[in-house]
């Protein structure tokens, strides 16, 4: 490392010699981002490369029918307070805003499942119930939170060191025993209990109301080709609920702008910092000498030399597409083949000429501000709409999280005609593993499907679809660079979390070629828009570095 001057405070073997780059990004996904943003902010000099023409990866607001709608990921309340503020994200443009409710689930009898940011109003909610449900779900809340925050401290951490431990993992254990007795006996006792169980069984212990049990299971099925009786789906859900104000009923927050907001502020404190983005930039190989990374190259033929390459993108993808085979290896390149990536989402967006009327809402709009639950009205519907897709089918009601974003955020239909809406919708489950020809003809089938499943709690919604966009995984993987069309890059279950995400002995956000880093969502703590791998993953980099040094 020579020629190039380390910046105050950056190890100075951090810049090698004839690198023009300390670290490049592969991705501008807000992982990606969250890593360079703190790359930089340390003084390293960072380019990030991205394969398509704008940032945010699957978190990013799109045109359609002249209005913007978030293509894919539509609420952002698992970002990190912690990275909002040690990147300044509202300095940088940031503005989220949390409407007071949380979801909304219309019911097939024609009552709803409400639940509020307020513990008192959804309590006050779920009496329509009864007074025993309500007082549970208090009970429930209380213990997800409580649960859910020992997971937001393994999610801080980078996992142990399963290969050669050492003293800071031994510290780790540390920390990580004094947070687990933080728990207390019982708690203790229960996440162990609960972790491996099916989020049916666990909601189960709760409720008696069927459609409440189903709407509180359902984030620990969301995004995954788990069904509600499927073993670890608690995990999912106490994963979904920690390091935020998830509780019991998840979190509703939106980006002002759409989810794209997110990535330009994180973006805008990378350069600020001094990184470089770099846009219509697709890697093509990440490139090796003597078994340790030199840079990458890129589809334009250019190459971009770094000693560190830190890769947002998803380790399948990266492992088994991205680096020389031989430099891999056959045993690594087949574990991470083996890496399970089965999209099982579909996405549809919505313009609307107008909003739509839920009678089960009544009057109220302010109820569809949140997350629009349709299809979760028993634990066994919903594993029936679970059920076909492991047979390659489509199912005849899926489950779906639908959201109005323009009824909080007005500037995404601006210019537009008065009463226009745009709607976002994440449907379950769609088949995994069809080919590319397959989902091309079934791609409007699930366009209907969807918009025939909303009717049945909102009639004659269809007559105000304006615009539509249907996603299928094979799209997600073709557009978005998501393997297998994954929305998390890997499968959440218990066979990748924590040591095991992505790969036993390969959770540390080191790839088993030196120099190369993950920071995406395949890597500890896993997907969702929070921040954590990317950053968790800038930890591990810039403590190499300074290692090395000594
Ligand atoms: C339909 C859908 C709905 C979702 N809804 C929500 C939600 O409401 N809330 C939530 O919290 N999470 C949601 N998620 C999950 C969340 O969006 C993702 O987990 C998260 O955005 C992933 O961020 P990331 O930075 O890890 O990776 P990505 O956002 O996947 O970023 C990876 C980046 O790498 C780029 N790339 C790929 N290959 C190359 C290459 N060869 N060269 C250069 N660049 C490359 C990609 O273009 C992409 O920009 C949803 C996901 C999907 C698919």
């Amino acid at each position: 490392m020579s020629g190039a001057t380390a910046a105050p405070g950056v190890p100075a073997n951090a810049v090698a010699g004839g690198s023009a780059y300390d670290a490049i990004v592969v991705g501008a996904g807000h992982n990606g981002l969250t890593a360079a943003a703190y790359l930089a902010r340390a003084g390293l000099r960072v380019a990030v490369v991205e394969a398509r023409g704008v940032v945010g990866g699957a978190a990013v607001t799109e045109e359609l029918g002249g209005v913007r709608v978030p293509a894919l990921a539509h609420t952002v309340g698992r970002l990190k307070p912690s990275v909002v503020r040690e990147l300044e994200l509202a300095k940088h443009g940031l503005s989220l805003v949390a409407p007071e409710v949380r979801v909304f689930a219309p019911q097939p009898d024609g009552r709803a499942v409400t639940l509020f940011a307020e513990l008192n109003r959804t309590w006050d909610a779920l009496r329509a119930y009864s007074a025993d449900e309500a007082t549970s779900y208090v009970e429930f809340d209380s213990r997800v939170r409580s649960l859910a925050g020992f997971l937001a401290d393994l999610a801080d951490e980078a996992p142990p060191d399963v290969r050669a431990p050492g003293f800071g993992d031994a510290l780790l254990g540390l920390r990580l025993g004094r947070a687990f007795r933080g728990l207390g006996k019982d708690d203790g006792r229960t996440i162990l209990r609960v972790l491996a169980m099916a989020v049916a069984d666990f909601t189960g212990e709760w409720f008696s109301a069927e459609p409440i049990r189903a709407v509180t299971a359902w984030r620990g099925v969301r995004y995954t080709a788990m069904g509600p009786w499927s073993a670890g789906s608690t995990a999912v859900l106490l994963a979904d609920a920690a390091g935020n104000d998830g509780g019991g009923s998840g979190e509703t927050v939106y980006a002002r702008g759409g989810p794209s907001a997110v990535a330009e502020a994180i973006a805008a404190a990378a350069r600020a910092a001094g990184a470089e983005i770099r846009l219509n930039a697709r890697v093509t190989e990440v490139t090796t000498r003597d078994g340790a990374v030199t840079g990458v190259a890129l589809a334009s033929g250019e190459e971009l030399r770094a000693p560190a390459v830190v890769s947002g993108v998803d380790p399948k993808r990266l492992l088994t597409t991205l680096v020389d085979p031989v430099v891999v290896g056959p045993s690594m390149r087949w574990r991470a083949g083996n890496i399970r990536t089965p999209g099982s989402v579909a996405k549809v967006n919505l313009v609307l000429d107008g909003l739509p009327s839920f009678p089960a809402a009544g009057d109220d709009p302010r109820l569809l501000r949140g997350r629009i639950l349709v299809g979760a009205s028993s634990i066994d519907d919903m594993e029936r709409s679970f059920d076909p897709s492991k047979y390659g089918l489509l199912p005849s009601s899926p489950v779906l999280e639908a959201t109005i974003p323009s009824l909080v955020d007005p500037s995404l239909v601006a210019g537009a005609k008065d009463g226009t809406h745009v709607m976002s919708v994440i449907a379950q489950w769609m088949p995994a593993r069809l080919p590319a020809d397959a989902w091309a003809e079934r791609r409007e089938q699930v366009g209907d499907l969807v918009v025939r499943t909303l009717e049945t709690v909102a009639p004659k919604l269809g007559k105000r679809v304006r615009a539509r966009q249907v996603l299928t995984p094979s799209d997600l993987e073709a557009e978005y660079g998501l393997t297998g069309g994954h929305p998390l890059h890997a499968e959440p279950a218990l066979d990748s979390f924590f040591l095991w995400r992505p790969l036993l002995g390969w959770a540390r956000y080191r790839m088993p070629v030196d120099g190369l880093y993950l920071a995406g969502s395949g890597a500890h703590p896993g997907g969702g828009v929070t921040g954590l791998p990317g950053r968790n993953a800038a930890r591990e980099v810039l403590a190499d570095a300074k290692r090395r040094r000594r």
